[in-house]
């Protein structure tokens, strides 16, 4: 069968050529691409969150990143900002990939929950790594998410959620992980991480240990990272037979398993 994959532009952060720390146990080509539609105030990639900040540039220059490190990789990650702002482009650059006979992963802020649907029932989809917030409760996600406008967003995100869910369940993705990041004051009580817990049906979910020193924000900034021991304590309040493995994410341990269901 032969590929036709049309060039467009694309606003870009950046590509790592090859990381072993965006998809666990993969060995994956991460792209970033500028844009985010939220600004968390913990933030850690605040030059990405302009759309068009920056020259864009092609995605035939994705495409040959791509085309170089093919046969070191298992495949492709988007991540950002938020990778699926720029859906073109997202979905120009994962049909060469597929067509490479690569895995495709988005590392989402489930935004944008139709967008994720089409990418699966168009099979250019394989994993989702999605970054969920804090309890879907509206408030506490506007604070989470720092666009207080925006009523539909803990919709969206939960929108997301479900579907990854029933996508998992029906094998339609081949890896489903959610994390939360945590900071003093954003999802940092068992009662949060309990009630965002028992909306999953997933492969992992990590607790991430937040970087509060490269947050975008200063009252963020003051503050600081909440310790593994804490985090762990949090992840083993974690009880639900629909999520497969709790982890704790820290920069001194990498990934830790905290429970796991045979
Ligand atoms: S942390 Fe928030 S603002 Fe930053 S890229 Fe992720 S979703 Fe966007």
């Amino acid at each position: 069968m032969s590929l036709i994959v049309l060039s467009m532009q694309v606003y870009l952060g950046d590509i790592i050529p090859t990381s072993t720390l965006d998809w666990p146990g993969k060995v994956v080509l991460t792209v970033f691409f500028r844009g985010c539609p939220f600004r968390c105030p913990y933030c850690a990639n605040p030059q990405f969150l302009e759309p068009d900040s920056g020259e864009p540039t092609d995605t035939e220059r994705v495409i040959a990143e791509i085309d170089k490190a093919r046969n070191f990789i298992d495949g492709v990650v988007f991540s950002g900002g938020e990778p699926l702002m720029q859906f073109a482009a997202f979905k120009t650059i994962a049909a060469h990939a597929k067509g490479l006979g690569l895995l495709v992963g988005a590392q989402t802020n489930g935004a944008y929950p139709e967008r994720i649907g089409k990418l699966v029932e168009e099979s250019l989809l394989d994993a989702v790594l999605l970054d969920v917030k804090a309890p879907p409760v509206p408030e506490k996600y506007l604070h989470a998410v720092g666009v207080p406008g925006r009523k539909e967003t803990s919709d969206s995100v939960y929108g997301s959620v479900r579907l990854c869910n029933r996508l998992r369940s029906e094998g339609k993705l081949a890896y489903y992980e959610v994390r939360t990041t945590v900071f003093t004051g954003f999802s940092d009580t068992p009662e949060e991480i309990g009630a965002i817990a028992a909306e999953l049906a997933c492969d992992a979910y990590v607790i991430q240990q937040g970087r509060p020193e490269i947050a975008m924000d200063e009252s963020v900034r003051k503050l600081v990272a909440i310790p593994r021991n804490e985090l762990s304590e949090l992840a083993r309040s974690v009880k639900s037979e629909r999520i497969k493995a709790v982890k704790v994410r820290t920069r001194e341990m990498g990934d830790e398993i905290v429970s796991q269901r045979s």
